[in-house]
């Protein structure tokens, strides 16, 4: 049964070969470094909209997959097709998101390494759908025993969870991820299990409720938190008005009292807070009016306050409940769904931290595929030839350096005495880096034909193009203040989880909290500290079109998105040395036929037959080297003119 199962498969994966690389006009080839025209952005357009046509969704750089969302079912995440992929070739088959994923976890199997899989694209992509195809194979494909069965449930179960309360329905994407989501799956050595996944995706009620009694949510808690996503909902409805001296009053104090009652707080308490200042003099504290402003601003800050906290504990707690004790030694794969680059009509604080999160791993990719190339090279005793390519550690300094970059110098706009605005900000940054080869200001700007820059804007030339970014709401959004007022009042709630998200420590602690800006840089850098440690695979995902509609191929779209992720440098970085590079065993069996001294049977070292193979056929000594254990092939043409011979 089991071989006869293999047969199947071995026929399958002959028949792809035979496929792919004959049906090439039609269906495109299935890696662009096949690509004769490879640093040509139209001929990579050209080569996608093949694939996309025939429902080919994924397409290879390397061993980089490129998915394309096909906005459809298309039947290609069945069991069977799981078992089509275990333990094969990388390139026996066409490219699939399940291919990266065994081949991950091959790779962690023998080299007993930790890996981690990076989803990148823009909103609507595909990244979480490809993150749920990945836990799902690992779930069905890795042998388990009852106590991971336990905790898979419970992964299972965190992800309706997670996305109950972190993605939001936008104009972009109707289940959009509005949090970067970073997993470790942990393998077992002895039964090489899986111990995490996440199936289900219906996040209706039913599902959630459900879920929250697995992950070990009390009744209480449950009581807790719904109170505090409710109050947030009512936070929204508080209207203010002015009264004779400008200063901010609530007239209807009915969801004052709907609030407070959820939160467990006094609503005389809240009204204050949302409506006046504490202000510390030399020895007493003065309690001031705000203006209506403020006070729309203080009820905002609140409610994200309350929401973005409640979010963390959220998965504090899933973390915790999934923690598993069991194991001693244990080897993970990471799976990291995160935003890719955004540029947008206007672009702000958010886009410029976004972006500034796609320069630092583009960074990490390009140097790993860079070494990964040289490793190889190395390995197989053929010189390295250096590859010209951009470094953007020029452009990350920009932003991040100390005391230099813009995050510090809009820090220090922030904390200095004195009245500092998105426009002083601005011309600090003019006075500090406006030299910069990366940057330019309104006064820099060329005339060229090119976008003006606004009054307010700066624009930075980052490694996908450029992208200019309006300093309006940056300083704000970089302090993400919430009055101590407000503080006070949530840290003597009722609510016990809203108790844990304000402690009071935080109010005895003078010390100003660290602004977002650089909260977002540190925990990028530990994100980036865990992935160096681990084997990379990537994954760059696409949207077709903005109506989300399956079959249509919007390529001024496309290539907008192949820009902006990178993709022809990575192209060009993989493509500058060879093509083409396959082990001699699998060379050999493909091509024997070709040579008379090969063919039915070579006996001898398959390097030695690759040798008289290539001799027969006459290849010029510039076409290729062979390496100790690989053949390397420096033009897609000489590989097709062998593959069109065997058609002979
Ligand atoms: P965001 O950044 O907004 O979270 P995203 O990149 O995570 O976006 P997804 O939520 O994964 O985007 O995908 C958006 C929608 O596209 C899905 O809800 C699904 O309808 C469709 N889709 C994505 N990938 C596939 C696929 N491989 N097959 C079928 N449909 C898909
Ligand atoms: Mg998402």
């Amino acid at each position: 049964m089991e071989s006869k199962k293999e047969d199947v498969r071995r026929k399958h994966i002959r028949l792809h070969m035979e496929g792919a690389l004959t049906a090439r006009d039609k269906v495109g080839v299935q890696d662009f470094v096949l690509l004769d025209a490879y640093t040509s952005e139209s001929a990579f357009v050209d080569n996608l909209r093949k694939r996309f046509n025939e429902n080919l969704i994924y397409t290879y750089i390397g061993t980089l997959l490129v998915s394309v969302n096909p906005y459809q079912e298309l039947g290609i995440y069945t069991v069977s097709q799981m078992e089509l992929y275990q333990g094969v070739n990388f390139f026996e088959l066409p490219p699939h998101v399940y291919a990266i994923a065994d081949n991950a976890y091959r790779m962690m199997c023998s080299e007993l390494n930790n890996h981690f899989i990076l989803i990148s694209g823009e909103s609507g992509a595909g990244k979480t759908e490809a993150s749920k195809k990945i836990l799902q194979y690992f779930a069905v494909t890795c042998p388990m025993t009852q106590s991971l069965q336990i905790a898979r449930d419970r992964l299972l179960l965190s992800n309706p969870v997670l996305e109950a309360f972190g993605n939001a329905r936008t104009l972009r994407n109707d289940n959009s991820s509005r949090f970067g989501k970073y997993m470790d799956i942990q393998f077992d050595f002895q039964g090489h299990c899986a111990k995490e996944s996440s199936i289900n995706d219906k996040n209706d009620w039913k599902t959630v409720s459900n879920a929250f009694s697995v992950i070990d949510f009390t009744e209480a808690d449950l009581e807790n938190l719904f109170g505090i996503i409710a109050s947030v909902l009512h936070l929204g409805n508080i209207g203010f008005e002015e009264d004779d001296q400008g200063c901010a009053t609530i007239p209807d104090t009915h969801e004052i009292k709907w609030i407070a009652k959820l939160l467990g707080v006094h609503p005389a308490d809240l009204l204050e807070a949302l409506t006046h200042r504490k202000i510390e003099a030399k020895t007493e504290e003065v309690i001031c009016p705000l203006t209506l402003e403020l006070s729309v601003y203080a009820r905002d800050a609140m409610a994200k306050a309350v929401y973005g906290r409640t979010f963390t504990w959220l998965v504090n707690k899933i973390n915790s409940s999934l923690v598993n004790k069991d194991f001693t030694r244990k080897t993970v794969i990471g799976l990291l769904d995160i935003y890719g680059f955004e540029v947008f009509d206007k672009n702000g604080f958010e886009q410029f931290c976004i972006n500034y999160c796609n320069e630092k791993l583009q960074q990490l990719l390009i140097e790993r595929t860079l070494k990964a190339e040289q490793a190889e090279y190395e390995m197989e005793g053929i010189e390295w030839e250096p590859i010209k390519y951009f470094n953007n550690k020029i452009i990350c300094d920009l932003v991040e350096e100390r005391h230099k970059g813009i995050i510090s110098i809009l820090d220090e706009e922030c904390i200095r005495p004195g009245p500092a605005t998105d426009l002083s900000f601005l011309e600090k940054l003019e006075e500090k880096v406006g030299k910069h080869a990366h940057f330019e200001t309104r006064k820099l700007a060329g005339p060229k034909g090119r976008k003006r820059i606004g009054w307010m804007e700066f624009r930075l030339l980052h490694y996908a193009g450029e992208v200019t970014y309006c300093t309006k709401g940056f300083l704000e959004k970089n302090n993400d203040l919430l009055y101590r007022h407000l503080k006070e009042v949530l840290c003597k709630s009722k609510n016990v989880i809203l108790r844990e998200c304000f402690l009071r420590a935080e109010l005895e602690n003078r010390r100003r909290p660290p602004t977002v800006g650089t909260q977002f840089k540190n925990s990028l850098s530990s994100l980036l500290e865990i992935l160096i440690s681990k084997e990379p695979s990537y994954i760059r995902c696409i949207k077709p079109n903005d109506r989300k509609e399956p079959s249509k191929f919007d390529d001024f779209l496309i290539r907008h998105q192949i820009k902006y992720l990178g993709l022809m440098e990575h192209l060009r970085v993989r493509r500058a040395g060879f093509a083409y590079r396959r082990k001699y065993e699998h060379f050999l069996q493909r091509y024997k036929s070709l040579c008379p001294d090969t063919w039915p049977h070579w006996h001898g070292p398959p390097a030695e037959g690759v040798e008289r193979l290539i001799n027969y056929m006459g290849y010029k000594p510039e076409e290729y080297k062979l390496g100790k254990t690989k053949i390397f092939i420096r033009f897609p043409r000489t590989l097709f003119a062998t593959e069109d011979a065997l058609e002979f």
